[in-house]
C-alpha cells in the first residue's frame, strides 16, 4: 500500500476470547466499545484498519470435534460464530461513528458482503474498517490463518496479533512468572521453538509474503495506538537480514 511509513494499512486479529472481557463465553458490551475505540483512535491517526475476528468464545471447532462431532462440520459452526462477533463489532464500531462493512468468506447476503478482496480494497481506500468474518471460509483452519492470509491479500504493512499479554513469552507468563519475553523473533524462530503466538500456517504465510507480525495486548486501552507510534510493549516477528 502506502510508501509513506507515517500511514500504514494493517489488520488487527481479534480472538473470540478477547471479545469476552472478564465474562465465560460470549460477547461482552464494555469491551466491545474499548476495542472500537482503540480501532477508532488509529484510523484517527491515518492510519487504515482492517479486523479480522475469532469464534473462540463462542465455538471452537476442534473441541467439539473432540466431543466426537464430525472435524468439518463443527469447523462450519465455528465460522459461522466468527460471523456473529464480527457483526458485534460492527455495532461497536458504528456507534462511535466508524464506518465499516462485514465480509464474509461464507456468503450470507443478508447479514453482510461476500469476501471480495478488490471490492474490500476499495471499502479501505474510501476509510471504510473491513471487518472479515468467516475465517478462511474453511474448514481445518484458524482465524490466525485467516488473518495472515487477508493481511497479505490486502497488501497490508504489518498484522498485528492482540493477545492476552504484551508480546510472546517463552512459556505462558501468567503461568511462569520468570518466563522470558522477546522483543523481536524470526518466523523460524516461532515455528523452530514451537511459541504458542500463532499457528504454524498462518506463521508460513507472513514468512512467505514478508509480513510482520506484532504481538501485543488487546486489553491494554490505548495499546493499539502506541504500538502503531512504536511505543509501549510489543514484541514483533520479522525475518532479520
Ligand atoms: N474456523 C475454520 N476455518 C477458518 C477459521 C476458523 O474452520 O478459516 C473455525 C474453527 O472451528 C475455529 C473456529 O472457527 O475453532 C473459531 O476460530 P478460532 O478458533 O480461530 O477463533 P479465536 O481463537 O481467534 O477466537
Amino acid at each position: 500500500m502506502t510508501d509513506d511509513s507515517t500511514h500504514k494499512r494493517v489488520l488487527l486479529k481479534v480472538s473470540g476470547e478477547a471479545l469476552m472481557g472478564t465474562r465465560e463465553y460470549g460477547l461482552d458490551s464494555d469491551t466491545l466499545l474499548r476495542i472500537a475505540t482503540d480501532v477508532k483512535d488509529v484510523i484517527a491517526l491515518g492510519h487504515e484498519v482492517c479486523l479480522v475476528i475469532g469464534g473462540g468464545n463462542i465455538f471452537r471447532g476442534i473441541s467439539a470435534a473432540a466431543r466426537g462431532m464430525d472435524r468439518a462440520q463443527a469447523d462450519y459452526m465455528g465460522m459461522i460464530a466468527t460471523v456473529m462477533n464480527a457483526l458485534g463489532v460492527q455495532n461497536a464500531l458504528e456507534k462511535l461513528g466508524v464506518p465499516t462493512r462485514v465480509q464474509s468468506a461464507i456468503p450470507m447476503a443478508s447479514v453482510c458482503e461476500p469476501y471480495i478482496r478488490r471490492r474490500a480494497m476499495r471499502h479501505m481506500e474510501k476509510g471504510r474498517c473491513v471487518i472479515f468474518a468467516a475465517g478462511t471460509g474453511n474448514p481445518f483452519f484458524t482465524t490466525d490463518t485467516a488473518a495472515a492470509l487477508r493481511a497479505v491479500e490486502m497488501n497490508c504493512d504489518m498484522l498485528l496479533k492482540g493477545t492476552q499479554v504484551d508480546g510472546v513469552y517463552a512459556a505462558d507468563p501468567r503461568k511462569d512468572p520468570d518466563a522470558e519475553r522477546y522483543e523481536e523473533l524470526t518466523y523460524h524462530d516461532v515455528l523452530a521453538r514451537d511459541l504458542a503466538v500463532m499457528d504454524a500456517a498462518a506463521i508460513s504465510v507472513a514468512r512467505e509474503n514478508g509480513l510482520p507480525i506484532v504481538v501485543f495486548n488487546i486489553h491494554a486501552a490505548g495499546a493499539f495506538a502506541q504500538v502503531m507510534r512504536g511505543e509501549g510493549r510489543f514484541t514483533t516477528i520479522i525475518e532479520k537480514s
